[in-house]
C-alpha cells in the first residue's frame, strides 16, 4: 500500500474541522488589526533562504527540502514563512506604499527533521509580518497578537519569555563576550556547538543538546552587553507590555535559531503538565536589517509565525475543542429516477438561497434514504415523487419531530427560512 511521506500528515474530519475553524478565527482576528493576507510560493530559490534565513541556522544547514528543477535551477520548500514575504515585500515594491505595512500568511512549510510528537516535516504556521516600524510599540503589539489569540481561543497554560538581542554593535559586544567565555569550555561542547563557536557563537544559547548544561547556566547574558539604546527600546517594551496587561518573563537565553533578528525576540511556550519537549507554540522578534539583507532598502520590520500542529495539542490538552460542526438543513431524494431533474433542480436553488443541502445520489430506497438522512445529521427531509411534480406542492418532514408538512414549491425558501430560523433561536 503507498502511505504518506515520513513526517507528514493527512488533514480531515475533526482535524480538517479544527483546521477550518481556525483558519477563520484568525482571518477574523488579523481584520481587527488591518492586516493583509499574502500567499507567497511554496518553493523559492534556495538563494532566498540563505540569503533570508542565514547559512548557519539549523533550517538551512540541515533542514531544507532542495532540488534541482527541470530547468536546473536551485529550488527550496520554503522552510518558514518570513523570507517569501520579505521577497514579496521588495520584488513588489511595497515599501513604497503606506507603512507600516502588516502582513500575516497561514500555510505549509518544510523542514527535513526527525518527526516526532509536535514536530512533523510539513507543518503548518500561521505568521504576522510588520514593517516599516523602528518603534517598540510595534515589538508589544505583535507580541500582544499572539496572546489575544491563545485568549480567544481559552488556551490558559502558555507563558511569554522575551530576550533583546540589541542592535549591531551591541550584539557584537556580546559576541565577543561569549568568544572568551566560551572559549576554555570548547572541548565539553557538542559539535555543533563547536561549529557554532566559529561562525555565530550566539547560537550556542539555542543548543537543545547542551542547554541544560552548567557552562550554559553561566554564560555572560545578552542584557549585560547593550548599548544605551538598545536598553532604552528594551525598557519601552516590557513598559508597552505591562500597559496591556501582558505577563511575561525576560528570558536571556531565548536567541531564536535565526540570524535575522535584532532588539526583540519573543518565544510563547505551552505551560501544560506533561505537555512534552515540543512546546514552543509561538516565536518571533524584530528583524531591522533582513529586508535590506534580502536585496532591499533599509526597512525595519517584526513579526513572529506560531505552529499550528503544537496549537492544537495544547488545545487538546486542555479539553478546548473549536470544530465547527455543520449539518445539512436539508436531506432531499427522489421517489423514482424520472424525478431527479427535481432534486437537482430544487436543491441547487435553495443552495443558493443559502441553504445547507445534501440529497442522494445514487436512487436508493426509501428505507436507506431515511437511513441516510439521519447519518447526516439533516435537520428536514424532502422528498420528490411524482405527485409532488404534478401538484407543485412538497411533502417536508422535520427528521427530529417526525412532523410532515405540505409547503407549495413557491414557499419552501420561506418556510425552510422560518423553520429553521425557530431552531437556530433555542
Ligand atoms: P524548534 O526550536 O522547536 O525547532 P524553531 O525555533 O525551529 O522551533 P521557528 O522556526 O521559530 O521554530 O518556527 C516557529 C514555530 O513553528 C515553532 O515555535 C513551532 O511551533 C513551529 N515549528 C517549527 N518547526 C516545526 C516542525 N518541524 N513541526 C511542527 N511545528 C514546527
Ligand atoms: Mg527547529
Amino acid at each position: 500500500m503507498l502511505q504518506k511521506p515520513k513526517g507528514t500528515y493527512d488533514i480531515y474530519g475533526d482535524k480538517a474541522l479544527t483546521y477550518l475553524y481556525f483558519r477563520k478565527l484568525v482571518e477574523a482576528l488579523m481584520d481587527k488589526y488591518n492586516a493583509k493576507y499574502f500567499e507567497t510560493p511554496i518553493f523559492e530559490s534556495s538563494e532566498l533562504f540563505h540569503r533570508g534565513v542565514g547559512e548557519t541556522t539549523d533550517i538551512v544547514s540541515k533542514e531544507t527540502y532542495d532540488f534541482k528543477d527541470r530547468g536546473d535551477r536551485n529550488i527550496t520548500l520554503r522552510p518558514e514563512g518570513t523570507a517569501g514575504i520579505v521577497r514579496c515585500f521588495i520584488e513588489n515594491k511595497l515599501y513604497a506604499e503606506n507603512l507600516p505595512l502588516k502582513a500575516w500568511y497561514l500555510g505549509p512549510m518544510f523542514r527535513y527533521e526527525r518527526p516526532q510528537a509536535g514536530r512533523y516535516r510539513e507543518f503548518y504556521q500561521f505568521g504576522f509580518e510588520a514593517f516599516g516600524s523602528f518603534d517598540a510599540m510595534m515589538d508589544a503589539e505583535v507580541i500582544g497578537i499572539v496572546c489575544n489569540l491563545f485568549k480567544i481561543l481559552g488556551l490558559k497554560g502558555v507563558s511569554v519569555n522575551i530576550n533583546t538581542l540589541g542592535d549591531k554593535e551591541s550584539r557584537e559586544n556580546y559576541r565577543k563576550a561569549l568568544l572568551d567565555y566560551f572559549k576554555p569550555y570548547l572541548n565539553d561542547l557538542c559539535d555543533d556547538c563547536r561549529r557554532r563557536y566559529e561562525k555565530n557563537p550566539l547560537r550556542i544559547l539555542d543548543c537543545k543538546v547542551d542547554s541544560s548544561n552548567e557552562i550554559m547556566k553561566n554564560a555572560p547574558k545578552m542584557t549585560d552587553y547593550l548599548n544605551e539604546e538598545s536598553r532604552i527600546h528594551f525598557d519601552k517594551v516590557k513598559k508597552y507590555l505591562d500597559a496591556m496587561g501582558i505577563n511575561y518573563k525576560v528570558n536571556p537565553s531565548i536567541v531564536r535559531g535565526l540570524d535575522y533578528y535584532t532588539h526583540t525576540v519573543f518565544e510563547v511556550q505551552a505551560d501544560i503538565e506533561g505537555f512534552g519537549s515540543q512546546n514552543t507554540l509561538a516565536a518571533g522578534g524584530r528583524y531591522d536589517h533582513l529586508v535590506e539583507f534580502v536585496g532591499g532598502p533599509s526597512v525595519p520590520g517584526v513579526g513572529f509565525a506560531v505552529g499550528l500542529e503544537r496549537l492544537f495539542l495544547a488545545l487538546d490538552a486542555e479539553n478546548i475543542d473549536i470544530r465547527e460542526i455543520i449539518y445539512p438543513d436539508v436531506y432531499i431524494f427522489s421517489a423514482e429516477d424520472e424525478q431527479k431533474p427535481y432534486v437537482l433542480s430544487l436543491s441547487n436553488d435553495l443552495r443558493l438561497a443559502g441553504f445547507n443541502v445534501e440529497i442522494d445520489y445514487n436512487g436508493k430506497s426509501f428505507k436507506s434514504n431515511f437511513k441516510q438522512a439521519d447519518k447526516v445529521n439533516a435537520r428536514y427531509i424532502i422528498i420528490i415523487g411524482e405527485e409532488e411534480v404534478e401538484s407543485k406542492i412538497l411533502t417536508v418532514k422535520n427528521n427530529e419531530t417526525k412532523e410532515e408538512y405540505k409547503v407549495k414549491l413557491d414557499k419552501i425558501i420561506e418556510f425552510l427560512d422560518e423553520k429553521l430560523g425557530e431552531e437556530h433561536e433555542d
